[in-house]
């Protein structure tokens, strides 16, 4: 440590304040009930591996009587309402969001491991930011296709993964409600706490009971809500596999579906670019929730003539990262989600090595217990690499270098994936020769991990089809 280079004091984030109860049900019907299958299991905080909560898990029996009672609010409640009452519920939501967003971001990080500087600034202003985009939307839709009448479907399945339990909820039923449906959602099993403390929210602002559903459980539970013959729309994020799994079981049905799947998205900096900047952005697009992103920038870009300067940036910047405490406000990168995920991405480091690439990781201590992975560069990367061509989801970048922006696009594109990419130049016209040309369903320019209620989001290739956000995000909800 040189002298110019100081400790943080220790800063934790209070977590007494954050109720989570010994036990949750399942919220089906406006309450929270007792599962059929009598079954639980337990829910845990993957930066300390103490035990949160037990929570329901729920079997065949239990979703037929979530998607019943979603049927039957959709039939005598929620498709009969008025737009505008309909817009007022869902203000309330984004309204108690709002109220409650301090144990909410707590919980999210205690659950999901994320840092609480993200929860809190990230994570649960965007979801009650998504809550009133769309509440704004319900008593608009005939401006927002005219002379398309458009018509709610009846009952979402709706199925989020782990990396941003409380913002994939309100994705998911943000929309969903604005377009007159009911809704049946399923967290993921490993961060089930805040989509349930969203049930308690949806209770506490007299929500008609039925029209909003939250069960627990594993995959088998989301294979249900998608076999389910009563259900008319899945939305569904999470991996690419399981995508595929339920595309091939929905067809020859007419259910409607989405798929937001995996991603490997292309970063890439042209020489032209403002360094220090692109560097900061390279940073916060892969380390940002420990790479526990879909649209991560795990794949750098770097033109040839710059790519000293810019390794040696990165390095320096990443020795000033903090990883450790997700409840603490200085922490940069916090647990990963699980211990399958940390196995996972300990498995890529291997092949990476394997593959014999340089790797950087900063000398910092991880904590003693726990979920943790250094940051990490693999350098000199090659195409054919695997930790090139298959998601990692975790913070690890691959570095590979370019001289032509033929070229460049050329790599960005031949993957699987496409699901978002970022540029860093200073020449616009590069800018827009590069985003009519990159398959990736968002570029962001001179900037990364930007987003908005207003403006849509989703995949191309492998990384799914459909899109959420904005006004683009109504339409899978809707018959045009
Ligand atoms: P996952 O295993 O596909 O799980 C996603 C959700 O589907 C979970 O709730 C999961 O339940 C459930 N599920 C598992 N098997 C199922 C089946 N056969 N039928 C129906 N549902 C099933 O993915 P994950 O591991 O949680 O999340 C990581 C992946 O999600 C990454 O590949 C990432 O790229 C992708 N992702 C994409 C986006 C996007 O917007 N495109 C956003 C976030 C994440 P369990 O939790 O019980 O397994
Ligand atoms: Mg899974």
């Amino acid at each position: 440590m040189s002298k110019f280079e100081w400790k943080y004091a220790a800063a934790p984030e209070a977590s007494n304040h954050a109720k989570i109860d010994a036990r949750y049900g399942l919220f089906i019907n406006g309450k929270f009930v007792n599962p059929l299958s009598k079954k639980y299991y337990s829910t845990h905080n993957p930066a300390t591996g103490q035990k949160l909560s037990e929570i329901a898990e729920a079997g065949e029996k239990d979703v037929n009587s979530a998607v019943a009672a979603a049927r039957q609010a959709y039939e005598k409640v929620w498709k009969k309402m008025p737009a505008k009452e309909r817009a007022k519920y869902i203000f309330r939501i984004a309204r108690v969001i709002q109220e409650r967003s301090r144990e909410l971001a707590v919980i999210e990080s205690m659950n999901g491991g994320k840092p609480i500087r993200e929860s809190r600034d990230f994570d649960v202003p965007t979801a009650a930011n998504h809550f009133f985009y769309y509440a704004g939307w319900a008593d608009k839709l005939d401006y927002a296709f005219p002379n398309k009448k458009p018509k709610s479907l009846g009952v979402a399945a709706q199925i989020i993964p782990w990396n941003f339990p409380l913002l994939m909820a309100a994705w998911k039923i943000a929309p969903a409600l604005a377009t007159g449906n009911t809704v049946v959602l399923k967290p993921a099993e490993t961060t089930p706490l805040t989509a349930l403390k969203l049930a308690e929210i949806i209770r506490d602002c007299d929500l008609p009971p039925g029209v909003v559903n939250i069960i627990t459980g594993f995959g088998n539970t989301g294979a249900a809500m998608v076999n389910h013959p009563d259900v008319n729309k899945i939305a569904f994020t999470g991996s690419t596999d399981v995508g595929k799994i339920i595309q091939k079981s929905i067809a020859g049905t007419d259910k409607k579906l989405t798929l937001e799947l995996g991603g490997k998205a292309a970063n890439i900096i042209f020489d032209d670019a403002p360094i220090n900047q692109a560097v900061e952005g390279v940073i916060n697009g892969i380390f940002f929730n420990q790479g526990h992103v879909c649209c991560a920038g795990s794949r750098l870009f770097v033109q040839e003539n710059i790519a000293e300067e810019v390794i040696q940036k990165l390095k320096a910047r990443m020795q000033t990262l903090i990883v450790g405490d997700p409840l603490d406000k200085n922490t940069d990168i916090g647990a990963i989600n699980s211990r399958e995920q940390l196995d996972k991405i300990n498995y890529y480091l291997k092949v990476g090595k394997e593959e014999g690439l340089e790797i950087y990781q900063p000398n910092c201590k991880l904590p003693a217990n726990g979920f943790y992975c250094k940051p990490t560069l693999f350098i000199g990367a090659a195409q054919s690499n695997r930790v090139v061509q298959e998601e990692i989801f975790g913070p690890v970048l691959t570095i590979q270098t370019f001289r032509t922006i033929e070229e460049v696009i050329e790599k960005a594109n031949n993957i699987p994936y496409g699901l978002s990419a970022g540029v860093w130049t200073d020449k616009g016209s590069k800018i827009f020769n590069l985003t009519t040309k990159l398959r990736a369903g968002v570029v962001w320019a001179n900037t990364y991990n930007k987003f908005d209620p207003s403006s849509p989001f989703g995949g191309y290739k492998e990384s799914g089809f459909g899109r959420e956000g904005g006004l683009h995000g109504l339409m899978p909800y809707l018959n045009l």
